[in-house]
């Protein structure tokens, strides 16, 4: 008899699978983190492993290249080590970080024939990441179709931006087919959004700039929790300079390096997306870690540039939000990086905003000066925790003594289980 119920979250790359699971504390209705891990080296060298709540490293294993390809075989393996890993817990559903949901779907999904194939249709919106998201749905489906199955979006958060935010100003038949912003990192807004307005009640209702920064990076303007504004678009290439993403360019650069230097989509995707960015600027890394500890002047014009771009998008998240009562970083960069937090903000001494420096330095919670204008705020993420309550939510929707969630029909926040 399991004691525990868990929920697997797994996040699946061109060639990783990263996975987490979160047991239910049964009596205070949270979530805890108990393994998380990954696969990397998917189709050429693959390796496994897997560590516990505190970050202890509790299994290794590699594969040849031959077995490295078999996808199936390897989501087979990381189930089966699970079961005997964790032999007093249940795993009762999988919820899967789904990078488009298009229009179809504002909120998370259990995942049915219909809903898989509507999910591949979106794959043209984002072919580097959709098809991977989607190929354990598919395997987990096959090999274990009692498991209930959730996909939950990056997109979602930000499906009821006003339309002035989330159209181009192209012919309207191309928005008509889908050409409009879309907006990504959503489940981190999410969650960092509930996690503020659970330590700041007061700020509930607010105007808040959330700066997700990591090795990709975009910030969000959100009003009393909900999306109304955000630096990404169509794709994931848009808004602010990340590690190897180029971030918002004038789109007649594409045009002149299509003329003039011949150059075709694959040679664009590959500059765009992986010769940008931190990495492109510097010649050096796209690790902001790196470059900060870097003494050549290339690292350090890549970091001004970046906090440049991030402190000139929260103004542009303000105004359009009409105003801004908070502001908040996150992920990788924005958890962990005094010196851009420093940056980014002294670049913002305009607004009345000023932070702490030894709040800063330690990376506190509330990092403004007493006499700021603003409340700055560091809130670590948890994407795969955000998944795990949208996943059990929807489970308890459905379950015989709950309430019916019809099929494709979305999850609520307002059912979530436990506050994040
Ligand atoms: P991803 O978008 O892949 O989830 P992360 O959110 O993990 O990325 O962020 C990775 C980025 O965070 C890297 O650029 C890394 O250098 C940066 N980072 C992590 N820790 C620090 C630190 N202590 N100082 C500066 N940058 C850091």
């Amino acid at each position: 008899m399991s004691r525990y119920q868990s929920c697997l979250v797994l996040n699946a790359g061109s060639s990783s699978l990263k996975f987490s699971v979160l047991r239910r504390d049964e009596a205070t209705e949270d979530l805890h983190p108990v393994l998380n891990g990954q696969i990397a080296g998917i189709g050429t060298d693959a390796r496994f492993e897997a560590r516990d709540a505190n970050r202890r490293v509790v299994a290794q294993r590699r594969w040849n290249a031959e077995d490295s390809q078999r996808r199936g075989a390897l989501l087979e393996y990381l189930l089966a080590w699970l079961g005997q890993a964790l032999p007093e817990d249940r795993i009762v559903a999988a919820g899967h970080r789904v990078v488009h949901g298009g229009r179809g779907y504002s909120r998370p999904v259990r995942v049915t024939p219909e809903v898989l194939s509507a999910l591949e249709a979106l794959v043209p919106l984002a072919p580097l990441h959709q098809p991977h998201n989607l190929a354990p749905m598919r395997a987990l489906a096959a090999s274990h179709p009692d498991l209930p199955q959730v996909a939950c979006f990056d997109t979602a958060f930000h499906a009821e931006l006003p339309w002035v935010a989330s159209t181009y100003a192209l012919p309207q038949e191309l928005s008509y087919e889908g050409v409009q912003r879309y907006g990504f990192h959503g489940l981190s807004y999410e969650y960092v959004s509930q996690r503020l307005a659970a330590l700041r009640p007061e700020l509930a209702n607010a105007r808040v700039v959330v700066c997700h920064l990591g090795n990709g990076s975009s910030l969000a303007a959100v009003h009393a929790g909900r999306g109304v504004d955000t630096t990404m678009g169509f794709t994931a290439l848009d808004g602010v300079p990340m590690g190897t993403r180029s971030g918002s360019l004038d789109p007649g650069v594409l045009l002149y390096l299509m003329r003039e230097k011949g150059m075709g989509a694959d040679a664009l995707e590959d500059l765009l997306y992986r010769r940008s960015g931190l990495l492109g600027v510097s010649g050096l890394s796209s690790d902001m870690r790196a470059l900060q500890e870097s003494t050549d002047p290339a690292a350090r014009r890549a970091v001004e540039l970046f906090c440049f771009r991030v402190a000139k998008e929260v103004a542009a998240m303000a105004g359009s939000m009409g105003g801004i009562d908070a502001l908040v970083f996150t992920a990788g960069i924005g958890e962990n990086s005094p010196g851009v937090r420093a940056e980014v903000c002294s670049r913002l001494g305009w607004m009345g905003l000023a932070i702490d420096d030894y709040a800063n330095g330690r990376s506190a919670l509330e990092i403004s000066a007493d006499d700021s204008i603003l409340p700055v705020f560091v809130l670590p993420t948890n994407e795969e925790k955000m998944i795990a309550l949208h996943t059990l939510a929807m489970l308890a929707a459905s379950a015989p003594n709950g309430r019916e969630a019809d099929e494709g029909q979305p999850c609520s926040t307002a059912r979530t289980p436990a506050t994040c």
